[in-house]
């Protein structure tokens, strides 16, 4: 959502310095040992763009530095002076005031100077202050596409240690990218990496430790001070490792980069339009023909059968049906509420044999898609029935690939395969269709991008006139719903995910007719898993702990 003319949006960057000391008193120097000693962070808050000193562990101010009259000069690889005006409260006499300023390595020392020169060239751009005094700071692409209530939910979200160790406790997720950096040691060995959105820095640490030149970690969330201490407490890789506060679409950083790594998936691959920020950092910091881990996605889809699914949600609304509820007649809400619960995607993990015909993937390369055409994904969806059923919706899930220079390694999120923290996500629609083994199923998976961090979905699914009617060509049934990414139906508390209806008959093995795409190490996921306990289990058990 825009913001109204002349208002102001806090932009925050922030870089650890190794020492400050003012100039003008030496006595107040602020050196300590540790690298943690002080910190720069740059804000725009306030109607003046500043520049603050703090000094660390304890967060106090020391100086405040008005990047109007600022001046950064370079003494060494990390060692330089900033200069700028200063007036004594309550007196209109200026006079100027320095601080020396030292990094903990020169990568430190360019990265700042770099945010400094931005600010700087920011403000001239913008002319001085508008008349109303506050000072119009450039909305970056994330602040002109989401509403600045959901961005300020989300990376309060990543910024908890919970999250992010639900995240890291994802072992199929972690191994995999483990896996897909360590095989690929060529492809990070004395390399520049970018970490887009990194969170803990675990995928940083595994960057440096496959022998990068130097990893930036760029975090917008408070998650970045966390990232911090877990690199510092990790010496041996923490000297190539800067974290940079702030988001990838605004910071800056002083070299491009050979290669990005990053997870930036969501459920159903789009969710929390995070690719659209991988994206932008591959614009802003990759160079030419760089590598980026994972570098393809594909979201795969098939129709699904499953009859306990579609009478837990059709009965969800049934309490609306009630005509004497404390005596008050509550079935006027009957029709929103079971449209309520029909517009809610299902995220659990299903058994494979609930899917009715063979997948269809759509592929996003990672390297070539404009950040625009990630607004709106439009998939059409053809897909023939292997079975007699009632299809009650579209299953979908999705994988991504790492095409290491070495090895080429996929993470996959399919049903039957070993259950991530994504699970899959089913689309359930109201008025389930008749199909016969060999029939035709048509329609349409559409999704539009909305501020909040999230998509709409309309599915279509039709099925076509079975026997001779079909010569005639026409539909017979058509079915749709619209739902919302934002607010799916978590579905895990399910004792067992994959306990089959003892009505209802697993369907054959399907194979799935994706895109095929060379490696060396894929193997499509197996679509007939033993009924047993899962992951998914073991993350409900630790999910209700
Ligand atoms: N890389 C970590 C964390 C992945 S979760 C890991 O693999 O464990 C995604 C992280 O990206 C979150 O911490 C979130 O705060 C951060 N993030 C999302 N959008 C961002 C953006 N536009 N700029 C910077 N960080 C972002």
């Amino acid at each position: 959502m825009e913001g109204s003319v002349g208002q102001t949006v806090p932009v925050e960057q922030e870089f650890v310095l190794a020492s400050i000391s003012e100039l003008s008193s030496p006595s107040s120097s602020y050196t300590a040992a540790s690298s943690s000693s002080a910190v720069a962070r740059f804000y725009a808050d306030s109607g003046v763009a500043e520049l603050r000193f703090y000094r660390q562990p304890e967060s106090i101010t020391v100086v405040n530095v008005d990047l109007q009259t600022a001046q950064l000069f370079k003494l060494s690889n990390v060692n330089s002076v900033c200069m700028f005006e200063a007036s004594d409260t309550g007196k209109e006499k200026l006079y100027s005031r320095g601080v020396a300023l030292q990094f903990r390595n020169e990568a430190d020392s360019n990265a700042f100077h770099c945010a400094f020169e931005k600010r700087k060239k920011d403000l001239v751009d913008q002319g001085t202050n508008l008349p109303n005094g506050e000072l119009s700071t450039s909305r970056s692409k994330f602040d002109d596409k989401i509403e600045s209530s959901s961005a300020k939910m989300y990376f309060h979200y990543y910024g908890q240690l919970l999250h992010q160790q639900n995240m890291l406790q994802d072992y199929v997720r972690t191994g995999t990218y483990y896996a897909a950096v360590i095989e690929n040691r060529a492809d990070f060995t004395g390399r520049v990496v970018v970490d887009v959105g990194a969170g803990s820095g675990i995928l940083s640490l595994f960057a440096a430790q496959a022998g990068a030149k130097h990893v930036y970690a760029v975090e917008a969330s408070e998650m970045a001070e966390y990232a911090r201490k877990l690199i510092a407490g990790n010496p041996a890789l923490s000297q190539r490792i800067t974290v940079v506060k702030g988001k990838v679409e605004e910071a800056e950083l002083p070299e491009k980069a050979d290669i990005l790594i990053s997870e930036p998936m969501g459920t159903l691959l789009v969710n929390e339009r995070m690719l659209e920020s991988y994206v932008i950092a591959r614009d802003r910091f990759l160079v030419p023909n760089g590598k980026m881990f994972p570098t393809i996605g594909r979201i795969h889809m098939a129709p699904f059968s499953d009859e306990y699914l579609f009478v837990e949600i059709a009965n969800k609304a049934l309490f609306w049906q009630q005509q004497n509820y404390y005596g008050v007649d509550l079935t006027p809400l009957h029709g929103s509420a079971f449209h309520g619960y029909f517009s809610q995607p299902v995220v659990d993990a299903f058994d494979p044999r609930l899917l009715v015909a063979p997948s269809i993937s759509h592929v996003i390369d990672f390297t070539k898609i404009k950040e625009e055409e990630l607004y709106e994904i439009d998939v059409p969806l053809r897909f023939i029935a292997s079975v007699g059923t009632r299809v009650h919706g579209l299953a979908c899930w999705f994988d991504v690939l790492f095409n290491g220079s070495t090895v080429q390694r996929w993470l996959t999120t399919a049903p039957g395969a070993p259950t991530t923290h994504w699970y899959q996500l089913r689309c359930v629609l109201s008025q389930p269709l008749y199909v016969m083994a060999g029939q035709e199923i048509t329609g349409r998976l559409n999704m539009i991008a909305h501020n909040a961090q999230s998509y709409t979905i309309h599915l279509t699914l039709s099925a076509k006139m079975w026997g001779p009617a079909a010569e005639q060509g026409g539909i017979l049934q058509t079915s749709s719903c619209k739902l919302d990414l934002k607010e799916p139906y978590y579905r895990m508390s399910q004792p067992q995910a994959y306990a089959i209806a003892p009505d209802q008959q697993p369907h054959q093995l399907i194979p799935t007719q994706d895109i095929p795409i060379h490696s060396q190490d894929f193997e499509e996921p197996e679509l007939l898993p033993k009924p047993s306990s899962s992951g998914a289990q073991l993350n409900v058990l630790m999910d209700n702990a």
